[in-house]
């Protein structure tokens, strides 16, 4: 759950605050300014000019989405037999109990949990480590995915002392694990982050099954290995006395002297030879002319904390949303649909691209609260406010008691007939009842909210602040506690086009296809989308210019579209044909400062200005295309998008430094691209199906 992504970041919603004050219209000023989410810096007058330019400039990116969202998909009704419906509940029970790992493994993750607490106990006492995030939510955990902790403070968070300063506990915390026999290679200390935190990354695959499962990893994960050199300890019995003083417990199964004042200790919990491992390294600071150090007994069966990847933190925020979840997830009689479905939806969601913070879409925690809603607004639970969730983290709890995932009688047609039924009538529900231009999905207040009653209106958006701060209310979903905070914030027009398209295509899926094939569970019918990088190489661009500034300049020649074109095949056909995988005519008259009005080309203001740009160079010809391969991206955002296919001297050009928009710009053109536009066009763009 803990998310860095510099867009959509709603679990640390901190860089909205006060942004308020960025608004570019005076309050008393009240128009409204619309603008393109996928062009950022660019501003239209009127709701019809931005139209006008999604039509135009994003006509293929929106072509699947307006197909989804045309009158002939509006009104449909989902009526499907039983036989169907236990299909789909079957199939939604299939991928929900992968996400359940059974009682052992989360018992696991509740030792590591109190693993860690001893080691906080060392750093600061009356802290406690809480598991947040979809374990607890969930009761239950995959044995592989990341499990959030949290350090608080009840007793200081109550008096507003917590979190302390935060770089540095961490920095405390990695240096405690340390001497905990954590591995130096797979823990990073993520202290410039927005919200600083421990990292733990196991380098090995099933580590932990390996260790909770295999017969010797029982003994060895409670041994350590000591290396002691003092006067005092010479003898395994006084070895023994000096452990137990320094731990202060008396936990010490079996001591063994390896000779050369070495020797192995086992203890009686995997949890004491932790807590031995850091007392023993972490007090060497304060001993003279002695020396003691503890070490792992055997690394492939170290102790839990050690088998699984974590994050850990100093926030609290987590914990009162995901106890809240919790509760939702495992109260009600009908809470284990609410637990699969949840499960089912998420995986759909990041398929199909509406869950992905990073692009500024929803998040997981996003897509919960909307299905939680629905089933409140179906009666199927309850609606439980928020606000009975206590803000102190003392009242929740500090590990999930594990609940199975799936309805007990999962097998049976009946329960499979009423989950399939859920799923389908949940994206109905948001293709067609959904009032998306006036309701907020909210858990905050029963009933309906609408977005007036908030005031989250087109008059209180913010917009050309930098991207990842702009909020809008095209897509409203209210976040449970961080006060007026819309989780679908970064979706503007486009975007929420294309949330509101899955979910008809969703719908659509579900009473077209078979289970089976079914979008909900199914990749198959995603197309990988080739997106051309984003500027071609300066020198074809550039052939193509001084052959059209030529024939302009010196014989003042008039050109229609076609002649226009007819020119450049014949004087440049490869630029031509090369600069054609990156640009439409469209764009590429506009680039070469022309303008087409009718059936004729025209000047445009800036036309001069880039012929004189070029006059003197030394012409450049584009080579015959040779055997194709693929060229490479500028930069790392391009390496995401698939590159066009290219002879091997582009992919040399390719590198080079080349700004025909900021030219452009100079002379009074908008900027039409923002720097991940290649990714934006990725997610956005999908083929019918
Ligand atoms: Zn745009
Ligand atoms: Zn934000």
């Amino acid at each position: 759950m803990i998310d860095k992504s510099p867009i959509g970041n709603t679990q640390f919603p901190e860089d909205c605050d006060g942004t308020q004050g960025n608004l570019p219209v005076e309050a008393g000023n009240c128009s409204v300014i619309h603008t393109c989410d996928i062009c950022p810096k660019v501003i239209f007058e009127s709701e019809k000019a931005l139209e006008r330019h999604i039509e135009i400039r994003h006509k293929s990116l929106m072509e699947g989405i307006n197909f989804l969202l045309g009158k002939e998909h509006s009104d449909f009704t989902i009526e499907l037999s039983d036989e169907k419906r236990a299909a789909l509940g079957a199939k939604a029970f299939d991928v929900a109990k992968k996400r359940d790992a059974g009682h052992g493994m989360l018992e696991c993750a509740s030792i590591a949990r109190q693993q860690l607490q001893r080691i906080v106990d060392v750093w600061h006492p009356g802290a406690e480590v809480f598991i947040f995030g979809s374990s607890l939510v969930m009761s239950s955990w995959d044995g592989k995915s990341d499990i959030d902790f949290a350090v608080v403070d009840p007793h200081a968070y109550v008096q507003r002392k917590w979190p302390p300063e935060e770089k540095n506990a961490v920095r405390e915390l990695t240096d405690l694990c340390k001497s905990a026999g954590f591995k130096v290679s797979s823990l990073e200390c993520v202290d410039t982050a927005r919200v600083p935190i421990v990292k733990h990354k196991t380098l090995q695959d099933s580590l932990l099954n390996t260790v909770a499962n295999t017969k010797p990893a029982e003994k060895a994960r409670r041994s350590i290995c000591l290396t002691y050199r003092s006067e005092k300890v010479k003898t395994t019995e006084a070895l023994r006395a000096w452990l137990e003083k320094e731990t202060e417990t008396a936990t010490i199964e079996e001591i063994i002297d390896e000779g050369q004042c070495n020797a192995t200790v086992t203890f009686t919990t995997s949890t004491n030879a932790m807590v031995a491992m850091i007392k023993v390294n972490n007090g060497q600071k304060r001993r003279l002319n002695e020396y003691f150090s503890a070490r792992i007994m055997d690394e492939r069966f170290p102790p839990e904390a050690h088998c699984i990847d974590f994050d850990l933190c100093l926030r609290q925020f987590g914990i009162r949303n995901s106890e809240y979840l919790r509760k939702l997830h495992t109260l009600y009689d009908n809470s284990p649909f609410l637990r699969s479905g949840a499960v089912v939806l998420k995986e759909w969601s990041k398929l199909w691209g509406l869950n992905n913070s990073f692009m500024g879409f929803l998040t997981s925690y996003a897509i919960n609260i909307m299905w939680i809603f629905f089933l409140v607004k179906r009666d199927v639970i309850p609606y439980a406010s928020p606000y009975d969730t206590p803000e102190n983290p003392r009242e929740a709890l500090r590990e999930p008691t594990y609940v199975p995932i799936l309805p007990q009688s999962a097998g049976s047609s009946e329960v499979q007939i009423k989950m399939g039924s859920l799923l389908a009538d949940f994206f109905k529900f948001y293709a067609t009842e959904f009032d998306w231009e006036k309701n907020v999905v909210s858990l905050n207040r029963p009933g309906i909210t609408t977005k007036k009653s908030i005031g989250w209106t087109s008059e209180n958006e913010i917009k050309l602040s930098r991207q990842s701060k702009n909020v809008q209310y095209v897509v409203c979903i209210e976040d449970p506690y961080e006060p007026n905070l819309n989780l679908g914030r970064h979706l503007g027009v486009c975007k929420a086009r294309k949330i509101k398209a899955e979910f008809r295509r969703a719908a659509l899926s579900v009473i077209n296809d078979n289970a089976d094939e079914c979008i909900m569970f199914t990749s198959k019918y995603k197309k990988q989308v080739q997106v051309p990088i984003k500027e071609p190489p300066r020198e074809i661009f550039e052939e193509v210019q001084k052959v059209v500034y030529d024939s302009f300049g010196s014989t003042g020649a008039q050109f229609t579209p076609d002649s226009l074109r007819q020119m450049l095949i014949e004087s440049c056909p490869n630029a031509f044909q090369a600069l054609s995988n990156y640009w439409n005519w469209k764009i590429l008259v506009r680039r070469l400062g022309l303008r087409q009005v009718g059936d004729q080309i025209h000047k445009r203001a800036c036309f001069d200005f880039l012929s004189e740009k070029l006059r003197g160079k030394p012409a450049f010809k584009v080579p015959v295309q040779g055997s194709p391969i693929k060229a490479v991206g500028r930069d790392t955002i391009d390496d995401c998008a698939v590159a066009p296919v290219c002879t091997p001297n582009i992919v040399k050009a390719s590198f080079t430094p080349f700004s025909p928009l900021s030219r452009q710009h100079s002379c009074g053109f908008q900027r039409l691209h923002s720097h991940s536009l290649g990714n934006v066009l990725k997610m956005l763009r999908f083929t019918r199906i």
